[in-house]
């Protein structure tokens, strides 16, 4: 298991890399052909992928589909203005971030100030377009792009990490199971459930059958082999709405919401055969292995706490072990 996350954090880490390591995107927006391609030419020193549009309708769906690093959007062009084009980026959340460069013939004095794209960085260049002036801008954008999506990576791999450890402190390491703790949090929920509702709740306790002699004869190791496997056949025979916990060294505790006594029985029934079916084997050792169980459920009882349910399910799994173990009793 070790294994596997450290080369998940691996491929993790590398697509982290590559995603602030990839070439930058960038559209260039111009109703004339002529002008893209004297743009472009501009670009050539700067590593960066070009995007081209010949209107503001193919720029829209260009930055609906791409991550651009930054949009140099011609202001004059036919149907739809650069401003409108840009006015419509705005009022869109997936692109209201992605910062402009408005390309215009317009002198600074007759230009148009654009206003109200506050989310996101707007500059002015000046045509004819002077390389250094472009290069100067370009390079501004680019290193807030760099820095965005920097943080953006840094905020993804937070996230993964605290969705990790939420994960861990819920789960039992070796069985990959619920841990007891999150047995209370579940039991509490579930049991309550039932109160208001009136909704069945079902509880089996299973114990492994003389599991010390297992660990005794063929070593923890191989005890801890059988462990797993139980675990891996237990969550195959219940459904997803089921929950399965590791509840102490060699027992277990199913919670069952809305299942009755029968059902409850029954899944019980399925778990003990399955395992008394197939010996648990790994390279050196194979052994028959059998579980003892102990049902209850909340209508057929009608316990008072959660506590009296596990008490109520203990009961029946004690009358299972005394009954010569391999079987499923009823509290
Ligand atoms: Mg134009």
């Amino acid at each position: 298991m070790k294994a596997g996350v450290d080369f998940d954090l691996c491929s993790h880490i590398k697509s982290i890399n590559n995603k602030i390591m990839e070439k930058p995107k960038i559209l260039i927006v111009d109703d004339r052909p002529e002008n893209l391609l004297a743009l472009e030419l501009l670009f050539e020193e700067i590593p960066c992928e070009i995007f081209r549009a010949l209107s503001g309708n193919e720029a829209l769906t260009q930055v609906a589909g791409n991550d651009f690093a930054m949009v140099l959007l011609d202001v004059q062009m036919p149907d739809m203005d650069g401003f409108e084009t840009a006015e419509l980026m705005r009022g869109n959340k997936k692109t209201s971030h992605v910062p402009i460069i408005f390309v215009t013939a317009l002198s600074k004095e007759q230009r148009h100030v654009f206003q109200g794209y506050k989310s996101g960085a707007v500059d002015y260049l000046f045509k004819p377009v002077e390389p250094e002036v472009l290069l100067g801008k370009v390079s501004v954008f680019l290193e807030l792009y760099r820095h965005r999506r920097g943080l953006e990576a840094a905020q993804e791999e937070l996230l993964r990490q605290k969705k990790i450890l939420e994960e861990v402190s819920i789960k039992d390491d070796l069985t990959g199971l619920y841990n007891r703790r999150h047995l209370n949090t579940v039991l509490r929920q579930e049991f309550e459930r039932s109160k208001r509702y009136g909704t069945d709740l079902s509880c089996l306790l299973l114990d492994l059958d003389h599991f010390k002699k297992v660990n005794d004869t063929y070593g923890h190791g191989f005890g801890d082999t059988v462990l797993r496997e139980f675990a891996h056949r237990l969550t195959n025979s219940i459904r997803s709405s089921d929950f399965a916990f590791r509840f102490g060294g060699e027992e277990f505790l199913l919670l069952l919401p809305q299942t009755d006594i029968a059902g409850a029985k029954q899944t019980g029934e399925n778990i003990r055969l399955c395992l008394a079916a197939e010996n648990i084997e790994d390279i050196n050792h194979s052994a028959a292995v059998t579980v003892s169980v102990g049902v209850c459920s909340y209508r057929q009882q009608h316990p008072e706490s959660q506590d009296d349910l596990i008490a109520l399910a203990d009961k029946a799994l004690y009358a299972a072990k005394m009954n010569g173990r391999n079987q499923v009793a009823i509290g």
